[in-house]
């Protein structure tokens, strides 16, 4: 596993960071989904993670596909999924992409405005439609429903518009937000849901597909199985001509990828400009900056993007990979490599006093949200990813692979 890229003068970046991606946990949290949600279909959101080989794995398991683009779709597509697999979820489209998902045989795409219906009439009349409404996502890290949904009053107009243009309604979606943390909220998204249902039967139509959004979070995961399969028992107590699906994202890959990253630089915090002498050291501020060769324009974009707050470990220190149990520690702060004064990865933490150049640090939980907005700013590369099965993608499987990948690669 060679750091691939070739730098000036041939240098290659020997220490460049790089993800350990475990596909047998990807696998895992699939055989869970059929525990706990065996009658609803889950279709992946791409966005949250468009690595290959998690959707040839999950292609191969058999999942759907929820696409926000056609670059999604072409991505699914290529791998041989049937066009059939794959929901358009995105409810404001381009024209010409809805027009390309006709030529590509997509039929299943949200919306939730009227000019919506007549792209959609225009270009793709055969369409299999899935009106959003907009529930209640203030209990959730990303507020979706400030950008998309169709509050429920707006529904029987939309509905008597889609009926007018001669567009097949077939369902209703809903997101309760990303990284939902209150189960109760698609309780009531599914009693929403239910009265989107009877609007349609108002408009003359009889819908037949419920689409339960993303939102799913790994460690309310059972709860929330539970508390939406007791709402669906109750809102949709005739299941025999029902569909129901799901767009899990971070569910699936959020554990399932880590990242390991070098240090490549260390000093200390800038002294306060006036009479420093006379200011006192704070123990709780830090007393030494890391410099890492990742950052918030890499995959660490998640700070920003997905409001999350990654800590890192320690995974050599002093250039052993024997890391001591228990070593004192100092309050540093984790930056990023670019040039930017917003690349900043951690603005406290406890690391050991001993940490220098040279030595790595690695994060969990960096499978959602994080590669897929990453850019190269400044020239940096987008971190590569080393594939697993087996062992999960924690501390023992980040330390086994950064040994793999030291002993051919990196002078630690
Ligand atoms: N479906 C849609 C339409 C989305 O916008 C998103 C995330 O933004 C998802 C599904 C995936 O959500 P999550 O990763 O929280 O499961």
């Amino acid at each position: 596993m060679k750091a691939m890229q070739l730098a000036l003068d041939g240098e290659p970046d020997a220490e460049k960071a790089f993800f350990v991606a475990d596909l047998s946990y990807v696998y895992g949290q699939h055989e869970r989904w059929h525990k706990y949600l065996p009658g609803i279909e889950p279709f992946y959101a791409v966005k949250c993670n468009p690595d290959p080989y998690v959707l040839r794995l999950l292609a191969a398991l058999g999942t759907g596909f929820d696409c926000a683009s056609n670059g999604e779709i072409s991505q699914v597509l290529r791998l041989g999924v049937d066009p059939s697999r794959i929901i358009y979820a995105n409810p404001c489209k381009a024209t010409s992409f809805i027009r390309g998902s006709a030529k590509a045989g997509v039929d299943m795409m949200t919306f939730d405005n009227t000019d919506e219906l007549y792209k959609i009439a225009r270009v793709h009349p055969a369409a299999k439609l899935i009106v959003r409404i907009l529930t209640d996502d203030s209990k959730s890290l990303c507020r979706l429903g400030l950008k998309f949904g169709a509050p429920l009053m707006s529904v029987p107009a939309l509905l008597v518009k889609a009926k007018e243009l001669n567009l097949d309604v077939i369902g209703v979606s809903f997101h309760v937000g990303s990284g939902c943390y209150d189960s109760s909220a698609f309780a009531d998204a599914v009693m929403r849901a239910r009265a989107a249902f009877d609007m349609g039967r108002e408009a003359g139509y009889e819908f037949t597909l419920l689409d339960v959004g993303g939102g799913f979070e790994d460690g309310t995961f059972e709860a929330t199985a539970s508390i939406l399969t007791d709402a669906i028992s109750r809102h949709f107590p005739n299941r025999e001509a029902l569909r129901i699906i799901a767009e899990p994202g971070r569910y699936y890959v959020s554990k399932a990828f880590s990242l390991a990253a070098n240090v490549i630089a260390r000093r200390a915090p800038p002294e306060p400009e006036r009479g420093s002498q006379d200011v006192e050291v704070d123990p709780e501020q830090p007393s030494v900056m890391y410099y890492i060769n990742d950052g918030v324009y890499g995959a660490f974009n998640c700070i920003l993007f997905d409001h999350q707050t990654p800590q890192p470990y320690v995974l050599s220190l002093s250039g052993s990979f024997h890391v001591p149990a228990s070593v004192p520690l100092r309050a540093s702060s984790v930056w990023g490599p670019t040039c930017d004064s917003i690349d900043c990865v951690c603005s406290i933490t406890q690391l050991p006093g001993t940490l220098q150049v040279g030595d790595w640090l690695a994060f969990d939980n960096m499978g959602a949200y994080t590669l897929c907005a990453a850019s190269q700013f400044n020239g940096f590369e987008i971190s590569n990813v080393i594939y697993t099965t087996g062992g999960g993608a924690g501390a023992a499987e980040v330390r086994r692979a950064l040994k793999m990948f030291a002993d051919e690669a990196v002078d630690v």
